[in-house]
């Protein structure tokens, strides 16, 4: 059992790692570097360490999780693994590709990792820091992203103690994610079609390239919480496709518009994506009432950009 202590940084060295999945085995919460966004891990095939992320996040129990795991083979125990996915794991794995397959039979899993849905998300994350823990623990390790429900994805260590010192155990210092946005995840139905349930740094073309067209949604079930409208808010108004900030405004600029900071002032959409989050700290701390955010191109990383700031900004 863990108790409540101050959280603790770690190195991402030998030895950080060694105690990273010492607290993971033994069932604590570790903030961990991924190329996306820091996550808050936890070993998934216990009920007691998943409801401490539960609880850590405040994140309501409906919405489930992704499994991070170590390659392919780990998934495929895990899941209902079929030749398209192995497709996309060969093409996209390690890498910010989540994938929602079926859950398999007596896969080892806790209850509460999937809120009930027969259908697993599980991805193989890419960061050489991730890598080195899911390979030493061997463990499924479920890691939403590591903030308070509702609050800002973190992209760095210290995002991740703004709303969760002293509630988890320790995070691991390993510098700023590369990329910057939650991972794309693609359901693959029984039906044999397909969806798109969060944009994300893989986009729509290179799935649609392999797997053929989207499959049309049938009715307006919601397969994930991801897509619900509320999400990622910095808790102040917020306006987007803004060339000129009023007075009140924190404006953060791409390219020709400067702003008060800038996603990108070479108009590089990747350098965008990977400052997002940053970017949406610095305005929610700033004195401003209110933000505004100039046009961001739509293209690659671009749709998952702008989708995120329209959720930040409804
Ligand atoms: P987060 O880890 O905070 O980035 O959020 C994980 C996302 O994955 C949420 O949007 C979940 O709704 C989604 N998700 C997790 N498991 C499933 C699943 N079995 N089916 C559909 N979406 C899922
Ligand atoms: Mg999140």
């Amino acid at each position: 059992m863990r108790g409540k202590n101050a959280t603790e940084r770690i190195a991402p060295d030998e030895a950080g790692i060694a105690s990273a999945c010492a607290i993971l085995a033994d069932g604590g919460l570790v903030a961990v570097p991924t190329e996306t966004v820091y996550g808050l891990a936890a070993r998934a095939d216990s009920a007691e360490a998943v409801a401490r992320i539960y609880a850590a996040k405040g994140r309501p129990s409906f919405n489930p999780l992704i499994v991070h795991v170590a390659d392919a083979e780990h998934a495929a125990r895990l899941t209902r693994f079929d030749p398209r996915a192995r497709l996309l794991a060969e093409q996209f794995w390690p890498g910010p590709l989540t994938l929602v397959l079926p859950r398999s039979e007596g896969a080892e899993l806790a209850e509460a990792v999937t809120a009930g849905l027969e259908t697993l998300a599980i991805r193989v994350p890419a960061h050489p820091v991730m890598q080195q823990i899911l390979h030493a623990s061997g463990l499924p390790l479920a890691a939403p992203s590591a903030n308070r429900s509702e609050a800002i994805s973190p992209t760095t260590p210290d995002h991740v103690l703004e709303t969760l010192d002293d509630r988890i155990d320790a995070v691991i210092d390993a510098g700023p994610s590369e990329r910057g946005v939650e991972s794309t995840i693609v359901a693959l139905r029984d039906s044999g079609g397909w969806g798109m349930l969060r944009l994300g740094p893989i986009d729509r073309d290179e799935i649609t390239s392999l797997l053929g067209p989207e499959e049309a949604k049938s009715g307006d079930r919601i397969e994930g919480p991801g897509q619900l409208g509320r999400h990622y808010a910095p808790g102040k108004p917020m306006r987007l496709n803004v060339l000129k900030a009023e007075p009140d405004e924190f404006l953060i600029g791409y390219g020709p518009v400067a702003g008060d900071i800038s996603l990108s002032p070479t108009g590089d959409v990747n350098e965008a994506a990977s400052r997002l989050y940053a970017c949406l700290h610095t305005a929610a701390r700033a004195g401003h009432p209110r933000i505004a955010v100039a046009p961001v191109p739509l293209a690659g990383v671009g749709a998952a950009l702008n989708d995120r700031l329209r959720r930040a900004a409804s």
